[in-house]
Parts: structure tokens; sequence; C-alpha cells
């Protein structure tokens, strides 16, 4: 017996149909396109894949509106491919980590970047930067089945109109079999984790009243609108 009526299960739309995939954890690769490496001032030729992750209610499908959120005078979008996990594993070797994949979307790395740029300063958790209510806007999942390719198609997101970023998915330092193989080296993948897999140069501040689209060829695309603070 619950002390109190347990919260909805997190959950994604799924294209084409009524049905939710439900989301149990949020994972999220940095840096993970050279050219935005280097904008964050980073060498991408000398790291590793490492993680960050965002609460699983952060997830929000689109369109949708997110209200500007608090503390922060420099909001970023990070246009990102979204893999959906539909089988667990530890230890996933490469090869058979699209066994693993249920589906395949596109989603905004919503980013305080003033708050991340003070919590890499003080080298404090990026939590706050990161991980803050709606802060992850999702097209609906794709069935893996119906999707042209991880591996390759364009990726590119515009703010009211204006394209601010586009790249190609090949354009991945790490791949999704090879970022999602490290990842079940550090954590046990479960039905339901979500991992979103870096995003491209181009990334800038959005204002309240701005609409971003924005999109992955062969997967989907989606719009998002910032609410007032
Ligand atoms: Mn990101």
């Amino acid at each position: 017996m619950y002390v109190f009526t347990p919260p909805a299960q997190a959950s994604l739309a799924v294209a084409g149909t009524s049905d939710r995939f439900p989301v149990r954890r949020i994972f999220c690769v940095g840096r993970n396109y050279a050219a935005h490496a280097r904008e964050m001032g980073k060498d991408p030729d000398r790291e590793a894949p490492f993680f960050f992750t965002k609460p699983a209610d952060a997830a929000l499908d689109t369109p949708c509106t997110v209200p500007y959120p608090p503390l922060t005078e420099d909001l970023h979008y990070e246009i990102e491919l979204v893999i959906a996990i539909g089988k667990g594993g530890s230890n996933v070797r490469e090869n058979d980590v699209m066994e693993h994949v249920w589906g395949a979307s596109v989603g905004v790395d919503l980013t305080r970047r003033d708050l991340q740029a003070e919590a890499k300063e003080a080298g404090r958790p990026w939590d706050w930067a990161k991980g803050f209510d709606k802060s992850a806007p999702i097209a609906p999942i794709v069935p893996i089945a119906d999707v042209t390719s991880v591996e390759q198609g364009r990726i590119w997101l515009a703010v009211n109109g204006v394209t601010r970023q586009d790249a190609d998915l090949s354009d991945l330092i790490w791949s999704v079999r090879e970022h999602v193989s490290i990842l079940s080296q550090a954590m046990e993948l479960a039905p339901g984790d979500i991992i979103m897999t870096g995003t491209p140069a181009g990334v800038g501040a959005v204002s309240p009243g701005d609409v971003i689209t924005g999109g992955v060829d062969g997967i989907g695309t989606l719009e998002v609108t910032i609410g007032s603070k």
C-alpha cells in the first residue's frame, strides 16, 4: 500500500498509434559532435564519451509549449537524435546494440547554459542546468523497423524558421552502437530507457515566444514553443 497515489508513469507518444512508450530514465551524451565540442571550448579528439541524466518526467510530447524556466537568462536548444531502449542488458556488444533498441526519435535537450557554465567553473553537477522540469521535449517514438537509419541522415533545428543547427548523424563522434555499448558497461540498461545522443554545432539561446522546429530525416520532426517566464 502506497502512502499516497503514485505519480503517473512518465511516457512518450508512439508514432502512428495511441500506444505510449513508458520512460524509465533519460541518459544524455555530452559533446558527441566535434564541431559542437569545439564551440564549447573542448578538444573532441581527447575525450571518451560521457553521460548525464534528466528525470524521466522531464520528457514531454511534442508539439508543446515549454514555459521559460526559472533561474536562467540563457536557455539554449540542442537538437538530438533520441534512442528508445526496449530490451535491457549489461555489457551489450556493439554488434548487438540494435537488438536492444525499440525505436528512435528526435528531441531537444533544453539547457540552462548559464547554470551549466557556473557548474563547470565550480566543479559542480550539471543537474540544475540540464534536468529541470519539461527539459526534454521529444517527438513521437518511431518503431525501429520503420526507421531508415540511426547512422546517417540530416539533423537540423530552426528558430522562428531560421536554421541554426544543420548536420548529419554520420558526424556523431560515438555512434549509437558505440555509445550504447559503453553506457551498458556502466549501468544495466532497462526497457524504457531513453538516450539523447548529443547535439551538433550551432546551439544558441531562445526567448519567450520563440518557436523551435527540428528533425532528423527519416525519423521525424518536432515543434516546441517557448512560453512566458
Ligand atoms: Mn545535449
